[in-house]
């Protein structure tokens, strides 16, 4: 009886794993980029995690506007597309305009789909973003994207 109640549990646990990575592929997923530019280059690490509908995901502002108030360590924010559009929605771009404009320094908008990682560079009052020429996301939830 135990075998088997130990064999049920590891399905069931498998079918978890399986829906939970049925929903990341459908469902936005977001994350605060907290780290640091040094020459050009932001390295950053995705943090507190959220995941939303398939078209939109909310982040805690209140949480990342006292994690900054208190370190200065916000490079950002890297959230996913899962119909894999790779360009800043016009919500993106404003909600990253907002955010730069309200931190007064540049900030990171990196995407996410299945082909890989984008990300743009906000400036406070620009009036366009600037593509960055590469980016990637790395295991442990590394992400490091060059300017140039
Ligand atoms: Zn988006």
């Amino acid at each position: 009886m135990l075998c088997s109640a130990g064999a049920s549990e590891v399905l069931v646990e498998g079918m978890k794993l399986v829906s939970a990575t049925k929903t990341a592929r459908t469902t936005e997923v977001c994350f605060v980029l907290l780290g640091q530019f040094n020459n050009g280059i932001c390295h950053a690490k995705l943090s507190w995690r959220r995941s939303g509908s398939h078209a939109s995901v909310q982040f805690d502002g209140n949480r990342v506007l006292e994690r900054e108030e208190r370190y200065g360590d916000v490079v950002g924010f890297y959230h996913t597309h899962p119909d894999g559009f790779v360009q800043p929605s016009d919500r993106d771009v404003r909600t990253m305009g907002a955010w730069s404009f309200s931190f007064g320094k540049p900030l990171i908008c990196a995407i996410g789909t299945s082909a890989g990682v984008q990300a743009w560079l906000f400036e406070p009052g620009a009036d366009s973003e600037e593509q960055c020429a590469r980016a990637a996301k790395f295991s442990g939830n590394w992400f490091v994207a060059s300017l140039r």
